[in-house]
């Protein structure tokens, strides 16, 4: 039996180890910058750096590495062993400096041109707020990333930076409301992580799976997730087997690995931490999606991070769910039982709301991505049209308090079971609307339409930074009102009443709310090029540049860096495409052909008699499409070819991938996928879609 509290945070140089370890007073001064984001000396630094060297050798580890999260959307690490030599000997240290600094060649990660090559010194900085832990006999020391000359070249600085800036605004916003003992506020977060697991083997056998991390070609299996007989479903031994494992690697990291289930799509999961600050979620939510892939590796698996491997069954997504709490135990956005006398929550919403409402397209940005663009709006994830859900109790108080009119919440009703022998409990005030990118759920926004690879960085650091924004306007017209509650109530108002537009309880997946949406100016961004092309407009310039989180030059740099990593995911998948059809599925269905023909020549050669209908017909049919497909094998070449013409501008190279080449995908697989269906299965190149989803 597993020891769960002696194995929780082993691998972790945790606060209690660091009291352990450390002088009093160093333990001290850390402390006072992890809480405080006080500097820290470099005396500090060396002890800190010392104690954790002494811990990581005692657990075998023989090499340090700077962790950290670039703009290639996935972590980035480089090993330094610990040796020192001492005469003809070596003896392991580890310095403040070494721990503070590193220097890795940043020339040949993604800049959007921020950086010129010759310039390729980068440096990482310890983040001292999300503690180091061990893997693989190796020492990580999360930091954040930046150029030479200090521009952000990371997912985590920024995140930090608005961190930071949402509690300066959160803490003078609840001084001015007579909260004097507030000192600090951080944002929480809990990300829902989804991912599919299938058998090695079957992953080994599909290139497209190998350089892209979904199913280019696949013709729908017999069975798919209509009798919804997955979800919740029991687990599989071998799955069960992965999980038990899971569970315990993170648990080792200080990973809060909570719930976990079967999701809708045969073969497909979720895994649910406990929140924390969002600086360690995010980091802890990188390591989840990294210890995830080994864990399934020893168990002969591979977990499956796209956001849709498959189509015609689900994809995968996040659920990002996100609060905001003080230094003494409040959540802000916790209504409490009468949230119509709760005039500091109804600010908190309010701010929330003006935000989504306003930024709603940088919401849509943060989430596009060349995997989420399946989802977005494919009747399975939110819609590509961003709205807020906040139940029909508060839905009715922001409607009571846009009209001016007296409203009492309801209390919560009693559900009866109807059943005896069961316990009868208090009913939420709220349904779950699952359709809803943007739902308020209880205590906590659940942001929807994150994709399952996502760093949760980004839309995170937006979130911060656009509340952190609203809050900053409240403020500077509450100050100075001689009735500040008057004052209150009247902003409050004004803000519900201007921003009602983003509010919307319906299903979200109906045709009518695309129109209607439309009518009430919401942005409806289907695509990342569609979307990122506002990425730069000047009111999100502006955001990020007024709050102090990135330059406008940053900003420029992270527009490329998108657009770019799009085309080339683009290109990656249509030139598999190519390689699969030219190389594996046109010789294939030939060589069915050939043998049709040569049983039907057989046949006939026996007797005339002997009919040759079936061998007839198939051959007929799979040449007509089999040269339908060579043809569009072709004229995809050809596109990816032209694709040239667009070098050097980003957003029309971007644009065109998505308008021309990603459409003639679409038709590429269609003709292979029809092949497949009446292709014998010993000449099929690939697993099928049943043998990969239901084959573990
Ligand atoms: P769902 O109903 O969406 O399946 P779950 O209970 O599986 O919800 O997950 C809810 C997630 O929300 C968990 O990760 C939980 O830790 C997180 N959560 C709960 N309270 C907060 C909070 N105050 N701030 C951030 N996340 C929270
Ligand atoms: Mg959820």
């Amino acid at each position: 039996m597993t020891n769960v509290p002696e194995l929780f945070g082993s691998m972790v140089f945790n606060d209690q180890k660091m009291k352990e370890r450390l002088p009093r007073a160093t333990y001290k001064a850390l402390k006072k910058t992890i809480q405080n984001g006080e500097p820290l000396d470099l005396s500090v630094a060396n002890a800190v750096a010392n104690a954790m060297k002494d811990w990581a050798v005692e657990m075998g580890c023989t090499h340090y590495t700077h962790w950290f999260q670039p703009m290639t959307g996935v972590t980035a690490e480089k090993h330094d062993s610990f040796i020192c030599p001492d005469g003809d000997e070596v003896i392991m240290e580890f310095s403040g400096k070494e721990l503070i600094k590193g220097e890795p060649d940043a020339s040949s990660f993604p800049s959007g041109g921020i950086r010129a090559t010759f310039e390729a010194r980068g440096y990482t900085t310890w983040d001292p707020t999300s503690p180091a832990f061990i893997r693989d006999a190796t020492l990580y020391i999360p930091t954040a990333f930046c150029s030479y000359t200090g521009e952000v070249l990371d997912k985590k600085t920024p995140l930090l930076r608005s961190m930071e800036k949402l509690s300066s605004v959160a803490v003078r916003m609840l001084h001015l409301l007579g909260k004097e003992d507030v000192t600090r506020v951080t944002t929480t977060v809990g990300p829902e992580q989804e991912y599919f697991l299938i058998d090695k083997k079957m992953y080994d056998a599909r290139p497209d799976l190998i350089y892209t991390g979904r199913t280019l070609f696949g013709a729908p299996a017999p069975k798919g997730q209509e009798l919804e007989d997955h979800y919740f479903g029991s687990i599989k031994t071998r799955v069960a087997a992965f999980m038990k494992d899971l569970d315990e690697e993170l648990w080792k990291l200080g990973v809060l690995a909570k719930t976990k289930h079967n999701e809708v799509a045969p073969s497909q999961h979720e895994l649910a931490p406990i929140f924390s600050t969002s600086n360690i979620a995010t980091d802890h939510n990188e390591l989840t999606m990294e210890v995830m892939k080994k864990t399934a590796e020893k168990h002969g698996l591979v977990c499956l991070l796209h956001e849709k491997p498959f189509a015609g069954v689900n994809g995968s997504g996040k659920h990002n769910n996100w609060s905001i709490s003080t230094n003494t135990g409040e959540n802000l956005l916790d209504p409490g039982k009468n949230p119509e006398d709760n005039l500091q929550f109804q600010l908190l919403l309010a701010a929330v709301v003006k935000a989504v409402h306003e930024y709603q397209d940088l919401l849509r940005i943060t989430v596009a991505s060349a995997g989420n663009d399946h989802r977005l709006g494919a009747n399975e994830a939110p819609p590509a049209i961003i709205s807020m859900y906040l139940g029909d109790d508060l839905g009715a108080l922001v409607e009571a308090i846009i009209n001016g009119k007296e409203y009492r919440s309801k209390d919560k009703s009693d559900m009866r079971t109807g059943v005896d022998v069961l316990p009868d409990f208090k009913k939420d005030n709220s349904d779950r609307n699952r359709t809803s990118p943007f739902a308020f759920t209880g205590n906590k926004f659940e942001f929807r339409a994150l994709g399952s690879s996502l760093n949760i960085g980004c839309p995170n650091y937006m979130l911060n930074t656009m509340v952190a924004q609203e809050l900053s306007e409240f403020y500077d017209a509450l100050e100075g009102a001689d009735d500040l509650e008057a004052a209150l109530k009247a902003l409050i108002r004004k803000t519900f009443t201007e921003h009602k537009n983003i509010i919307f309880n319906g299903d979200n997946y109906s045709a009518e709310w695309v129109e209607e949406a439309a009518r009430r100016g919401l942005c409806n961004y289907r695509s990342l090029p569609e979307a990122m092309a506002h990425y730069v407009d000047q009111k999100n310039i502006d955001l990020f540049v007024n709050n102090g989180i990135v330059s406008e030059a940053e900003i420029r740099a992270r527009y490329e860096i998108e657009l770019e990593h799009y085309a080339k995911q683009l290109r990656i998948e249509a030139l598999t495409m190519i390689d699969m059809a030219e190389k594996n599925i046109t010789p294939a269905v030939s060589a069915f052909v050939g043998e049709l023909t040569q049983t039907a020549l057989a046949k006939k050669s026996l007797s005339s008699a002997v009919s040759v209908y079936t061998e007839t017909a198939l051959v007929e049919e799979l040449s007509t499409k089999l040269e339908a497909f060579v043809k569009k094998t072709a004229e995809l070449s050809e596109a990816v070819a032209k694709a040239e013409h667009f070098e050097g501008d980003n957003l029309a190279l971007a644009s065109y991938y998505r308008e021309t080449v990603f459409a003639l995908m679409g038709e590429l697989r269609e003709l292979g996928d029809a092949m497949e269906k009446k292709t014998a299965a010993k000449y099929w190149p690939y697993p099928s879609y049943g043998e990969i989803l239901f084959g573990v």
